[in-house]
């Protein structure tokens, strides 16, 4: 049996019916950028997050760019975030013309940890992401406590969070700023790019509508600095208003996977858990050596992948970050984590076929 780590054709062709309708609409309208369904969409998935704004964009990258160019207000700050979490703050960070520094993250589920967070606060931070990993939502309200007084904005990548929730309410209205990525292999996923930034802050939301086109307040009359082109297609946001109905059901299809896998795994793989208000994005194990459990795995056609195999800080581009301090856990678990195959169309046979596997992996 082969279990691919992804397969879209699956839901594409599932929902084939629905999305070509969508797209038909678009079609027959004639009105492909910043049109009604870009609207709709915004509305709707402000009122999934809880936030008063949402603002649709070219892609979640560029979602992050403009969150920091908009909280970063042209100082040329210095952005914090964690280094764990494949690349892309640092990516809009550095197009936005800011720095960057970096946060060690938690050892339970490798997110920013809020508790070493102060000492990498100074004046020159004007920024801190927090992403929430696999799908794992971050207690920013720990994050907030720290940044209190500074004037610091807080950014949440919800990228790979899309759907889930802590104690405190739904990830995407729980910071000054969110973030989305419609990625096709996200959890809410277009058929193509697709990004979008929610905000409760009107005079932020104002900035982000100007900054995706151009800096424009009005047609022609660029008023900011630093704007862009980067707006969500009307296909995209017509695809993703069929499938938003369908995101909660999939979360929840995400985490059973998760949960089979953490009760079939032997004690040498700690599957990280999904909670309730886990978003179920990417089922992550931590093993002493996970090349020699994906070989494992490889041989019964089970794939698998790693997010993120390197550190921010490492990567050959941005050897000119001056000064990184330890980051002891990013460190010691970036050779240590696995991803499983993990999205709602995986079958149940596919599903007990990687526990088989797993169950027996001697490692
Ligand atoms: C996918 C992803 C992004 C980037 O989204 P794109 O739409 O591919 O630009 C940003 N942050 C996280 C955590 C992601 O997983």
């Amino acid at each position: 049996m082969k279990v691919p780590f992804n397969d879209l054709s699956r839901s594409a062709t599932g929902e084939r019916v629905a999305i070509e309708a969508a797209l038909a609409r678009v079609v027959q309208s004639g009105w492909f950028v910043m049109g009604p369904e870009m609207k709709g969409f915004e509305s709707e998935l402000a009122e999934f997050v809880d936030a008063r704004h949402a603002v649709g964009v070219a892609n979640g990258t560029e979602a992050l760019q403009l969150a920091i160019r908009a909280a970063d207000r042209g100082r040329a700050g210095t952005v914090v975030t964690a280094a764990n979490a494949g690349g892309y703050a640092t990516v809009a960070a550095r197009s936005a013309g800011c720095s960057v520094r970096y946060c060690d993250v938690d050892p339970d589920g490798f997110l920013l940890d809020p508790r070493r967070l102060a000492g990498q606060l100074d004046e020159d931070v004007t920024v801190v992401v927090v992403t929430h990993l696999y799908g794992r939502v971050a207690n920013l309200a720990a994050i907030r406590e720290v940044i209190e007084g500074r004037g610091i904005i807080l950014v949440e990548d919800c990228a790979q969070a899309i759907g889930g929730w802590n104690s405190e309410g739904r990830a995407g209205g729980l910071a000054d700023l969110a973030t989305f990525s419609f990625y096709p292999t996200k959890n809410l996923g277009a058929i193509g790019d697709g990004g979008a930034i929610a905000t409760s802050d009107d005079a932020l939301a104002d900035a982000l509508r100007s900054l995706r086109q151009y800096g424009w307040t009005e047609r022609y009359s660029v008023a900011i600095e630093g704007g862009i082109n980067s707006r969500l297609d009307e296909l995209q946001a017509a695809v993703l208003r069929t499938r938003m109905p369908l995101l909660e059901a999939g979360n929840a299809r995400r985490r059973d996977i998760i949960r089979a896998y953490a009760d079939a795994a032997p004690s040498s793989v700690r599957v990280l858990p999904a909670d309730a208000g886990h978003a179920g994005h990417l089922a992550v194990v931590e093993t002493d050596n996970p090349r020699m459990l994906a070989d494992h795995l490889a041989e019964d056609g089970i794939q698998t992948a790693v997010h993120f195999p390197t550190p921010d800080y490492r990567q050959k581009a941005w050897q000119d970050l001056s000064f990184v301090s330890r980051m002891p856990v990013t460190e010691a678990t970036v050779g240590r984590i696995l991803s499983l195959p993990c999205y709602p169309e995986l079958r149940d046979e596919e599903v007990r076929h990687v526990c088989e596997r797993l169950a027996e992996y001697a490692g």
